[in-house]
């Protein structure tokens, strides 16, 4: 499967499209999700073309995967919803068809701000 550099997120990454962000890095750009799904719901996407995680993990460099990995905690730090400072949060992603992904860009969800119920349902 080819990236598809017409998703809305390639889009937010060029800046065509605004986005309420949360944290930027080099690698890493980090934004709220535009249709929460709890009180807090915040997106983490690497800044690179990967369609999603098993993409990531086969082509992205070990910088880029530490990168992410690590801004998926500073996220929610800065949103007061780590064990931290909260009272914790679930972060997942989907892959695929199957795994529901809508957006073809590697993105982490981070749900949080209440208690955010069972894992599936
Ligand atoms: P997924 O189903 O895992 O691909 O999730 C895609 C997520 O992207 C959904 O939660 C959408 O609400 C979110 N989304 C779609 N467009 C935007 C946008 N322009 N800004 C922020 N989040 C978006």
């Amino acid at each position: 499967m080819k990236y598809d550099k017409n998703n809305i997120f390639a889009k937010i990454l060029r800046k065509e499209i605004s986005c309420k962000k949360i944290f930027e890095n080099e690698h890493v750009l980090s934004f709220y999700d535009i249709n929460p799904q709890k009180k807090i719901h915040a997106l983490v996407i690497p800044k690179g073309e990967y369609i999603n995680l098993d993409d990531f993990n086969h082509k992205a460099s070990d910088q880029e995967i530490v990168a992410l990995n690590k801004a998926i905690t500073i996220v929610a730090g800065l949103l007061n919803i780590s064990i931290n400072k909260g009272k914790g949060y679930r972060a997942l992603t989907n892959l695929g068809e199957y795994g529901g992904q809508e957006v073809p860009h590697l993105h982490f969800h981070l749900f949080g701000g209440e208690n955010v119920g069972k894992m599936v349902e």
